[in-house]
C-alpha cells in the first residue's frame, strides 16, 4: 500500500487509542531517602541475588517492574547483581520444585555471610496452591533459612522493595557503616 494512502488513513482516523493513566505518587518511592538510610545501614548499595525456584513467572514480571526506571531502586542503593557471590539478599520467587532445591541450597551457600533471605510470594511463603509433593519441597523455608516472608500472588512491587529493606533493616551491628564524623 502506498504510503500516501496510509498516510491519508492516518490522518482521517486520528488518535483512537485511550490517554495514558494519570501517575499514581503513592507508587513513587523516595530514593534519596531510601539511599540515605542504606548508605547509613552497609555504606555501600545492597546487592541482590534473584533465584528463580519453580516459579509460575508472574512473581518475575513484579520483580522486574520493580527494577524499572518507575522505581529507581539502583538510585537508592538496591542493585541486581549477577552472581550469589556479590549479594546479601537472596530474592527466591515460586514453590521450590524438586529439581531446583539442590541449586537452591547451593546458591544459599555460595553467599557470603552475613546474608538474607527474601521470599517473595505465596508459592515461596508457604508453597501455595502446589503444596509439597514428590515433585514440589513447597515453601522456601523447607530447603533454606528465610528471615522474611512477601506474601500475594504476586506481590506489587512496593511489596517486594519492601521486603528487602526490612532484611536489610535487620543488619548486624558489625556490617553498620561507620558513624559520620
Ligand atoms: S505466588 Fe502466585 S504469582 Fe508468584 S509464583 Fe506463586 S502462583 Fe505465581
Amino acid at each position: 500500500m502506498p504510503a500516501r494512502i496510509i498516510l491519508r488513513q492516518l490522518f482521517k482516523t486520528g488518535i483512537i487509542s485511550e490517554p495514558p493513566p494519570a501517575p499514581d505518587p503513592t507508587l513513587a518511592v523516595n530514593a534519596h531517602a531510601l539511599n540515605e538510610e542504606i548508605l547509613r545501614i552497609f555504606g555501600r548499595a545492597v546487592g541482590v541475588r534473584h533465584v528463580d525456584a519453580g516459579s509460575c513467572n508472574a512473581c518475575e514480571l513484579e520483580i522486574h517492574a520493580m527494577n524499572g526506571p518507575h522505581y529507581n531502586i539502583e538510585g537508592a542503593g538496591v542493585k541486581f547483581v549477577a552472581s550469589p557471590r556479590h549479594a546479601d539478599v537472596l530474592l527466591v520467587t515460586g514453590p521450590v520444585s524438586a529439581h531446583l532445591a539442590t541449586a537452591l541450597r547451593r546458591t544459599f551457600e555460595a553467599t557470603p555471610d552475613p546474608k538474607w533471605v527474601v521470599a517473595v510470594g505465596d508459592c515461596a511463603a508457604t508453597g501455595g496452591p502446589f503444596g509439597e509433593s514428590y515433585a514440589c519441597r513447597g515453601r522456601v523455608a523447607n530447603v533454606i533459612p528465610v528471615d522474611v516472608v512477601v506474601p500475594g500472588c504476586p506481590p506489587e512491587p512496593k511489596r517486594i522493595l519492601a521486603g528487602i529493606l526490612t532484611a536489610v533493616r535487620t543488619a548486624p551491628a558489625h556490617r553498620q557503616a561507620p558513624a559520620s564524623p
